[in-house]
């Protein structure tokens, strides 16, 4: 085993794509820069991040992923495509097309898991496995990585296969080979500024939690906004990604545990409103829309108006 610079990642692209990966990109482990770090301590300033206190946490380890794991030297970047053509009709609840398969942060951290035991046994070095809840700008490092562009909907895009992908990182002590950064951008397009219902994007390219159906049906855990009308929307909101042009033509997922359960596509608003607290936890076993709670649930379809 060696920890000296590795000629050629594509040994670990493979083993990306065995694991169900769509596209995989490596980027230096370095401190960000500070012009993208004051962007999001200005973004924390405004309170645009609403109840989400934990955001204001951890901006040294935010700002020096080293910190996530003493000696990193690369930054591995993969995304899982979780794309899956529409849900049913129009007046059934929708939900945020991530939500309907199993809980990616499970199932992104064992196959994350996997391919950090291959960097492993094929490189030597430590690893660290990040999903989601690690306090790292994923979407940044993941444009550093090549793997994608960040839209003005905040999300990660990524050429040829959409916004609807899962992000996971592994921190290595291996020296890679890094990709060029992804230079790409949303060109003038302003779809999802122009048709997010809350109103949420500025052209700035700051998001308003608090005015984002996404953060409160699912993070924001009070009353909601009398006059508040969610549409058909009970978990999350797919629309400032389903008038992306580059979600047009998105593959579909080749990851069976992020098909949508049938029984959840299935349930009707009225559903929602009869349904126990047993009845929700064997629904949403292993599912991100436990997140929520029954009672988070059940509020977001009372701001529903078309049912
Ligand atoms: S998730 Fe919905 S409400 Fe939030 S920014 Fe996107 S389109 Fe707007
Ligand atoms: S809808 Fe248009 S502006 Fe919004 S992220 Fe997609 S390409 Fe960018």
């Amino acid at each position: 085993m060696s920890s000296s610079p590795s000629p050629c990642s594509n040994d670990l692209h493979c083993k990306a794509v065995e694991l169900g990966f769509s596209k995989v990109g490596v980027t230096k482990a370095t401190e960000v820069p500070q012009a993208i770090f004051d962007e999001y301590e200005l973004w924390i300033k405004n309170n645009f991040h609403g109840e989400m206190t934990y955001m204001e946490r951890y901006g040294d380890i935010r700002r020096n992923p080293r910190l996530l794991l003493d000696d990193a030297r690369s930054i591995i970047v993969v995304v899982a495509n979780y794309n899956y053509p529409a849900q049913n009709a129009l007046k059934t609840p929708q939900f945020a097309s991530y939500s309907l398969g199993d809980d990616y942060h499970e199932v992104m951290r064992d196959k994350l898991s996997q391919l950090a035991t291959f960097i492993q046994e094929k490189w030597g070095g430590v690893t660290r496995v990040c999903v989601d809840t690690a306090p790292i700008f994923e979407r940044y490092w993941a444009q550093q990585a090549g793997v994608g562009f960040i839209g003005h909907n905040k999300m990660l895009i990524v050429p040829q296969i959409g916004s609807y992908v899962f992000i996971g990182i592994i921190l290595s002590s291996v020296e890679f080979q890094s990709d060029e950064p992804c230079t790409l951008n949303c060109m003038g397009c302003n779809a999802c500024i122009r048709l997010c219902p809350g109103k949420a994007i500025s052209l700035s390219g700051m998001i308003d939690a608090r005015k984002c159906h996404s953060y409160l049906t699912i993070e924001y855990r009070g009353d909601l906004p009398d006059g508040l009308d969610l549409g058909n929307r009970v978990y999350g909101c797919d629309v400032c990604q389903s008038v992306c042009p580059h979600n047009f033509n998105a593959p579909t997922t080749n990851i069976a545990e992020f098909l949508p359960r049938k029984e959840i596509l299935n349930l009707t608003h009225d559903d929602i409103d009869a349904m126990t607290q047993e009845e929700f936890s064997r629904i949403f076993r292993h599912s991100a829309i436990k997140r929520t709670k029954l009672a988070g649930l059940q509020r977001n379809n009372r701001h529903c108006s078309k049912k």
